[in-house]
């Protein structure tokens, strides 16, 4: 099969065809020991010396239900509007993969412990509810590592290694339901959906939802339809897509692709496919599974899971609080707009700006920084916000030095951009780089002087009365400072001069 290449523009795409969205969401917990032995679940460790017969899958050896997995589980479901099960059961998915050394995964099949709920997401100040499925308990796979190849997958490779640590840990598996009628925001639209998940599950405290370490993977589904069309797309899955920026590229590259494929009156195939990081593209994968290729049965080693109705309670009643009560609090604190507020959310800058307020900033100064220059600069490195490498406390410092009229907005950005590259605190780049403004009259002075002399006819000008004229003179004594002088005093000194 030739895959179509050329892409469709996007506004193009969207002008023909409706895109519907899913998100399949992995979540690795953050217990202590794994999910059905008492490994420990700790990332980093020496390869395959986290492991015991259980996880191995040997002969003989028996599982045991962790109970804080069930309790984190059942705190997502609740979080996620979901009714929890009163009784289900575990079942075993058969495939054999190098990875899955017992050669069938423990798995929630027909029977999920959370299902039927939703979770709101405001994006450019339009509210999205996505439908949840489902929520499921499993057990993680291990890791395979491919040496030898150039791109580190297993063509080309000379050997594998695998490493089984992983194997066990308990993974929460969060389905949505279709989402429709997102129109062209549908790649926002996932991209918020998965930064409200990921802000949940870590105030939930079950999670340290690291995306890059792999504690917190999407699949992503797209399918389109002709605009007006009674039924929904084929749809595609993009899976282990490693980052909030990726989630977005692979939808949008997703819908750009399909539009293609339909334009050429082809069908999209209904198939599993990779995404790339480096390209923002996606490439076919294995077509994808029927649910009866695994072979689902009920796990005969395993009880059933029935919790009371008092332990849900509890849970409930247990609950902390959640984003969503969060952003109203802090919206109503820091008298932002609605929009305002879901652009700061959905740019991952909430946590930033509210550590750079509660490290002294005003919210208007650090909702600025971090949303203006920062963001800036996080677009043209493709780096989150929250990697990069400045401190709220740094921004508020810059702030400070606003405030304290040691420099100006415009030398503020010089300060920012050098501490972004490692030139040390907003302190030491001011003083390193001569960046303080100029307001001491003797220098200030002598610049004012130079600005007359130089522009004879201005100077005329002022003398005559026409006062507007003095911008020119002051724009001579900035550029002559280099942007360092202090423009309120400048001006306040040529009008005495020429008065
Ligand atoms: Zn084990």
């Amino acid at each position: 099969m030739t895959e179509v290449m050329q892409l469709v523009p996007y506004d193009a795409a969207m002008s023909r065809y409706e895109p519907v969205i899913g998100l399949e969401t992995h979540v690795e917990l953050d217990t202590a020991t794994k999910m059905f032995c008492g490994c420990p679940t700790t990332f980093g460790l020496e390869p395959n010396s986290a492991v015991c017969p259980v996880c191995l899958g040997l002969p003989g050896s028996l599982p045991v239900t962790n109970r804080a997995a069930i309790e984190y589980t059942m705190r997502i479901g609740l979080a996620l509007n979901c009714s929890i099960a009163t009784w289900c059961r575990f079942a075993r998915k058969n495939y054999f993969y190098p990875d899955m050394p017992k050669d069938f995964q423990i798995s929630q099949y027909d029977e999920p412990l959370c299902i039927d709920g939703w979770l709101d997401v405001v994006v450019e100040g339009q509210s999205f509810r996505v439908g949840i499925e489902r929520v499921h308990l499993e057990e993680d796979t291990g890791k395979s590592l491919h040496v030898g190849g150039a791109t580190g997958r297993i063509h080309g490779a000379d050997y594998s290694l695998v490493d089984y640590n992983r194997a066990g840990i308990p993974l929460v598996e969060v389905v949505t339901k279709p989402v429709p009628g997102t129109g062209a925001l549908a790649p926002v639209v996932a991209r918020a959906y998965v930064t409200e998940l990921r802000d949940l599950l870590r105030a939930l405290g079950v999670s340290d939802v690291r995306m890059e370490e792999g504690s917190l993977r999407c699949d992503v589904n797209t399918s389109l339809a002709s605009r007006g069309a009674a039924e929904w797309g084929t749809r595609t899955e993009t899976k282990n897509v490693n980052s909030l920026r990726s989630v977005e590229r692979a939808v949008r590259f997703e819908i750009q692709r399909q539009a293609a494929v339909l334009d050429d009156g082809q069908k999209v195939v209904q198939e599993t496919r990779h995404f790339h990081e480096d390209n923002g593209t996606t490439t076919p994968g294995r077509s994808k599974e029927e649910a009866q290729d695994y072979r689902y049965f009920p796990e005969p080693d395993l009880v059933p899971v029935a919790p009371e109705r008092e332990w849900v309670d509890q849970i409930q009643a247990g609950l902390p609080q959640l984003p969503a009560a969060r952003r109203m609090r802090l919206q109503a604190e820091w008298g932002l707009s609605d929009l305002d507020m879901s652009q700061l959310s959905n740019a991952g800058a909430l946590d930033l700006v509210s550590e750079t307020v509660a490290a002294g900033a005003s919210a208007a100064d650090a909702r600025k920084w971090w949303m203006g220059e920062l963001a800036r600069y996080a677009n043209e490195t493709s780096t989150d916000l929250a990697e990069l490498p400045i401190t709220p406390a740094q921004v508020a410092r810059v702030s400070d030095l606003i405030k304290a009229g040691t420099i100006n907005d415009k030398l503020a950005r010089q300060v920012l951009v050098a501490v972004l590259a490692g030139e040390g605190d907003p302190d030491a780049v001011v003083q390193a780089r001569g960046l303080a403004v100029v307001s001491d009259d003797t220098a200030l002075t002598e610049a004012v002087d130079a600005a007359i002399a130089a522009n004879p006819d201005v100077a005329a000008k002022i003398r005559d009365g026409k006062t507007a004229a003095v911008g020119a003179l002051v724009g001579a004594v900035m550029k002559a400072t280099r942007g360092r002088a202090d423009a309120t005093r400048a001006r306040e000194l040529i009008l005495e001069r020429l008065g």
